[in-house]
C-alpha cells in the first residue's frame, strides 16, 4: 500500500460497466448488496458505445436511405441524400440517451460509481488508478468480484491499429466521411453488417475472407440469402486469402492491401513472402479489420488473486458465473464465447443473484443469437445436425417467408423459418431464421425452449394476422405435417 493511502471496501466489485457489468451492478442493488462499480472509459461498455448500439442506428438509417431509393415497385421515386454528419448526430444521441441511463439506473439502484482501471492486488483487493495528470489511485477491499472486462478487437500483423486508414470497428462507426472504397479483411458477422452498411452508403467495398464462406458457424442454407442480398448490393468477395500488409500507393491516393492465399499465409506464418502471381492486390481508401475479438484479462493481474484463463485467455467459469476462485465470478465477453450482449448480462445476473446467495445457474441451452445482416439471421439452440449427434431423433418444419402475407406487403419475402424438434416427444430443439425481423422473431422460440414447449403448443398458438411471426406457427405446423399456407412434406 501506498503511504497515506486510503483503503475502501464494498462488498461485490464489479469491473466493467459493460451489458455484464452494469446488469450484474444494478441486479446486485437490487438485491440490497453493498456495490461498487469500476469503469475506466464509458457506462455501457462496447455495447453501447462502439458496438451493438452505433452498429444497429447506422444498420437502420443506411437501410432507410437504401429502402427508399430501391421503391420503384411500390410506385415510389426517391433518391435519398445522405448527410453523414446528420446521421452520425443521430447514432451518437441514441448512444447518449442510453449510457446516460445506465449511470442514472445505477445511481437509482445504490450503485457507488467509480472511475478508473482496477487491476488486482491480492484476491481481496484491487488497485484503482484515475486517469489524468495527477488523479492518483486508490486501493478497494471487496467481499465478492465480477469481472467483466470485456474484449477487443484482434490485430492482424501489418495491420496494427491506431489511425486511419486501418480502421477497428469501433473507428468504422465514427467515420466523418463516406470513403470511396473500402476493404473490410473478416466476413464474421461485425465484417458482414459493417460492409452492408457502407455498401449501403455508396462505398465500393470489398470483403477478404480466409475461408471460403461468409458467417462461420451458420449453416449454408442461412447464409445463402445474405451472400446473395450482399451481391445485389454490389459486394465483392475474395475467399481464401489473407490480409498480409498495406501500402501507400505511389502518386496515386488510398492505399494497396495486399493478400496471399490463406493456405501459403499458414504456411508462412502469416509472413509478406509469397508465391507472386498469387498475391491479390487490392485499391481502396480504406481498409477494416474485423476478425474478431479477444478478452480483456491480461491487464488485470489476475494471477494475484489466482484466477485463472484458459489457452484463449478467457475467464472460464461454471453455470453459477463462479472462477476457479470462490469468491469472484466472471461475466459477458471475458468469460467466453458467444461473446454476445446478451450472453454477458445474463451472466451478470446469475453472478449477482449466487453472490445474494439465490439458487441461480445459467443454461446455455436456449441462447439466442442474431446477425444484423441484410436479411437479418437468428438462431437458437440446437441445428438439426446438433440435435443429431446429441442422439436425438430430430423432425425440422420449415416456412418460407415469400408465403407470407406480411413479409410480401413488406416487400422483404426472402428466406425462411425452420424449426427443430424432437420427433418423439415433440419438444422445439432449436430454431433458425434468415429473414426480415429474424432477430425479434427468434426471441419466441427462445421462449419455447425456456418453457419446454412442443411443436403442438407453438402450432396451436394462435397467431396474429398479417404478421411475419405466422411463419413461426407455420414453420411448426409444418414439421407435424399441416401447415396451411406453404406445401407439406
Ligand atoms: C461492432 C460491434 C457490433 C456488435 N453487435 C452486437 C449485437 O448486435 N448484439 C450483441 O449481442 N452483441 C454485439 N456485439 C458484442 C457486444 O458488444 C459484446 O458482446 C458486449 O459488449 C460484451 O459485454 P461485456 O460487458 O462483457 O464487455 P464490454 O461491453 O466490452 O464492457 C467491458 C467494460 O469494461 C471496461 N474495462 C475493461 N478493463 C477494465 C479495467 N481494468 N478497469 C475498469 N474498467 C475496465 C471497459 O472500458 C468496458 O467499458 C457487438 C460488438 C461490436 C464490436
Amino acid at each position: 500500500m501506498v503511504v497515506g493511502d486510503v483503503t475502501t471496501g464494498t462488498d461485490v466489485l464489479v469491473i466493467g460497466a459493460g451489458p455484464a457489468g452494469y446488469v450484474a451492478a444494478i441486479r446486485a442493488g437490487q438485491l440490497d448488496l453493498d456495490i461498487t462499480l469500476v469503469e475506466r472509459d464509458a457506462y455501457g461498455g462496447t455495447c453501447l458505445n462502439y458496438g451493438c448500439i452505433p452498429s444497429k442506428a447506422l444498420i437502420t438509417a443506411t437501410d432507410i436511405a437504401h429502402e427508399a431509393a430501391t421503391a420503384e415497385e411500390m410506385g415510389i421515386h426517391a433518391d435519398p441524400a445522405i448527410d453523414l454528419a446528420g446521421m452520425m448526430d443521430w447514432k451518437d444521441g441514441v448512444v447518449d440517451q442510453l449510457t446516460g441511463g445506465v449511470e442514472k439506473l445505477c445511481k437509482a439502484n445504490q450503485v457507488n460509481l467509480l472511475e478508473g482501471t482496477a487491476h488486482f492486488v491480492d484476491e481481496n483487493t484491487v488497485r484503482v488508478s484515475h486517469s489524468g495528470d495527477g488523479q492518483g489511485s486508490e486501493s478497494l477491499e471487496f467481499e465478492h468480484a465480477v469481472i467483466a472486462t470485456g474484449s477487443r478487437p484482434i490485430e492482424i500483423p501489418n495491420f496494427e491499429y491506431g489511425g486511419e486508414p486501418v480502421l477497428d470497428s469501433k473507428q468504422a462507426l465514427a467515420l466523418e466521411s463516406v470513403p470511396d472504397s473500402l476493404v473490410v479483411v473478416g466476413a464474421g458477422y461485425i465484417g458482414m453488417e459493417l460492409a452492408s452498411v457502407f455498401a449501403k452508403l455508396g462505398t465500393d467495398v470489398t470483403v477478404l475472407e480466409m475461408l471460403d464462406s461468409i458467417l462461420p458457424g451458420y449453416d449454408a442454407d442461412l447464409k445463402r440469402p445474405v451472400k446473395q442480398r450482399a451481391n445485389d448490393l454490389g459486394i465483392d468477395f475474395e475467399f481464401g486469402y489473407t490480409a498480409s500488409e498495406w501500402h501507400d500507393r505511389d502518386g496515386a491516393d488510398g492505399i494497396r492491401v495486399v493478400a496471399e492465399p490463406a493456405e501459403q499465409a499458414a504456411a508462412d506464418g502469416g509472413s509478406a513472402e509469397t508465391v507472386e502471381d498469387e498475391r491479390l492486390e487490392l485499391d481502396a481508401e480504406k481498409v477494416l479489420v474485423a476478425v474478431g475479438r479477444q478478452p480483456v484479462s491480461d491487464t488485470l493481474d489476475l494471477a494475484e488473486a489466482g484466477i485463472e484463463t484458459n489457452d484463449r485467455g478467457f475467464i472460464d467459469t461454471d453455470s453459477h458465473a463462479r472462477t476457479n476462485v470462490d469468491h469472484i465470478f466472471a461475466a459477458g465477453d471475458v468469460a467466453g464465447e458467444p461473446m454476445l450482449a446478451h450472453k454477458g448480462s445474463a451472466e451478470g445476473k446469475v453472478a449477482a443473484e449466487v453472490i445474494a446467495g439465490e439458487p441461480a445457474a445459467l443454461d446455455h441451452q436456449a441462447m439466442p443469437a442474431a446477425v444484423f445482416t441484410d436479411p437479418e439471421i437468428g438462431t437458437v439452440g440446437m441445428t438439426e445436425s446438433e440435435a443429431d449427434e446429441a442422439g436425438f431423433e430430430p423432425v425440422t418444419g420449415q416456412f418460407p417467408f415469400r408465403a407470407s402475407g406480411r413479409a410480401l406487403t413488406t416487400g422483404d419475402a426472402d428466406g425462411f423459418v425452420k424449426i427443430v424438434a424432437d420427433d418423439e416427444d415433440g419438444y422445439v430443439l432449436g430454431a433458425s431464421i434468415v429473414g426480415p425481423e429474424a432477430s425479434e422473431l427468434i426471441a419466441e422460440l427462445a421462449l419455447a425452449i425456456e418453457l419446454g414447449a412442443t411443436l403442438e403448443d407453438v402450432a396451436s398458438t394462435v397467431h396474429t394476422h398479417p404478421t411475419l411471426s405466422e411463419a413461426v406457427m407455420e414453420a411448426a405446423e409444418n414439421a407435424l405435417g399441416h401447415a396451411i399456407h406453404t406445401l407439406n412434406r
